[in-house]
C-alpha cells in the first residue's frame, strides 16, 4: 500500500512526520496548513483530526498537540493525521470568517476548485481528507467570544457513515450529543462528508477567549475515545450512563446593542421562554433579555461582558429529543 501523504507530509511507520499543506495562496505564497502525521508501527485506519477551520478556536489545536505528545506510537495501529490550521488565514486573522471573502469556511463545502477563496481551501481540504481519512474529528469551541458545553455532534441522516458518526459520538467523553439535520449545518464539511460516506463529527468545547487545562482534558479525551472506537488505540472507549440527544439548533440574535450580561451557563437545560441574559446599554440601563425559543439546552452563550451589536448571536438553544 502507498504511503499516506497529506501535502509534503509523508506517513513513515512507528514516526512522527511534519509537512505542510496547501489550502489556497496569497498573492507572494502559497497559504499552508501545519500537518503531523502520527503513523502506528502497525496497520489500520487512519483519523483525520483537524482544528481552527474558524480561527480563534484554537482548543482543538492545543488538544492535538497534548494528545500527540503523550502517543506511544508503539500502541498505535494505523494513522492519525493532524491538521493544525484547517483554516490558516482565519486563524492568522484571529477571526472566525476567513478574513479574505468574510465567508464562514465551514458552510461552503464541498467547495470547488475554480470557485470563490473559501470554496477553493473547502475543495482542497475536501479532497486531502478525502483521499486519506477513514473518519474526520473537526475540533471546534466557542471562539473568543462566546462559551460551548463539551458535546459531539454528527449528520443524522440515517446512512450507513452517519450511524458510525453516531457511534463515534457516543464515545467521545461526553453525554452530551447533537444528532443534526439542520438546513443550515449543510454546507459543514462533517455533513458533506458524512453525506459522501465518510464517518464525520465535530467535537465542541470552551471558548471564552480562554484554554483552561479542563477544556485541553475534554478534547483529549475525545480525540482517545474516537481514535479507541475505530483501532487505532488499544482499548475501549468510556462509555457514558446515558445521553442527553440535541435535534435542532435554534440560534438567538440580538436585537439592540449593548454590554451581554448571561443569566445561563452553557449546557444549562432551560425552558422555553426562560431569560437568557441581560444586553444592557452605555448608560446601565437593560435594553433587552434575549429568552430561549424553545425548551433546551445552551449550546452557545455569549460570554460575559462581551460587546454585541443588533443581530449577533447570543446564545444557541438545541431542542431535546424526547422532551
Ligand atoms: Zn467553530
Amino acid at each position: 500500500m502507498a504511503a499516506i501523504k497529506v501535502g509534503t507530509a509523508v506517513a513513515k511507520p512507528g514516526k512522527r512526520t511534519t509537512g505542510e499543506l496547501v489550502v489556497g495562496y496569497y498573492p507572494d505564497r502559497a497559504i499552508t496548513a501545519p500537518v503531523t502525521i502520527a503513523c502506528g508501527a502497525k496497520p489500520g485506519k487512519t483519523l483525520w483530526v483537524q482544528g481552527c477551520i474558524h480561527g480563534p478556536e484554537v482548543g482543538g489545536v492545543v488538544g492535538i498537540l497534548r494528545f500527540l505528545e503523550k502517543l506511544d506510537l508503539r500502541k498505535v495501529s494505523g494513522t492519525i493525521v493532524a491538521v493544525m490550521l484547517a483554516n490558516p488565514t482565519a486563524f492568522r486573522g484571529y477571526s472566525r470568517n476567513t478574513p479574505i471573502d468574510t465567508t464562514n469556511l465551514n458552510r461552503v463545502f464541498p467547495g470547488s476548485a475554480d470557485g470563490p477563496h473559501s470554496a477553493q481551501t473547502a475543495h482542497a481540504l475536501m479532497e486531502a481528507a478525502s483521499a486519506t481519512a477513514d473518519v474526520l474529528l473537526d475540533l471546534h469551541s466557542g471562539g473568543d467570544r462566546s462559551l460551548v458545553p463539551f458535546y459531539a455532534l454528527y449528520w443524522d441522516d440515517g446512512s450507513p457513515a452517519s450511524l458510525e458518526a453516531g457511534r463515534l459520538a457516543r464515545a467521545a467523553g461526553t453525554r452530551d450529543i447533537w444528532a443534526a439535520r439542520d438546513e443550515w449545518l449543510g454546507g459543514a464539511m462533517f455533513t458533506i462528508l458524512t453525506q459522501r460516506g465518510k464517518p464525520a463529527l465535530i467535537v465542541e468545547c470552551g471558548g471564552g477567549a480562554q484554554v483552561p487545562d479542563e477544556h485541553i482534558a475534554s478534547y483529549v479525551t475525545a480525540i482517545r475515545g474516537v481514535a479507541q472506537a475505530i483501532g487505532i488505540l488499544p482499548g475501549k472507549p468510556a462509555r457514558q450512563k446515558s445521553y442527553r440527544m440535541m435535534r435542532e439548533g435554534l440560534l438567538v440574535y440580538s436585537t439592540s446593542g449593548g454590554l451581554f450580561r448571561p443569566l445561563v451557563k452553557p449546557g444549562a437545560v432551560v425552558r422555553k421562554g426562560q431569560v437568557l441574559g441581560e444586553i444592557i446599554d452605555l448608560h446601565g440601563a437593560v435594553v433587552e433579555r434575549p429568552r430561549a425559543p424553545s425548551k433546551g439546552l445552551i449550546a452557545s452563550i455569549r460570554r460575559r461582558y462581551m460587546p454585541v451589536y443588533s443581530g449577533d448571536q447570543i446564545a444557541e438553544c438545541n431542542t431535546l429529543v424526547g422532551n
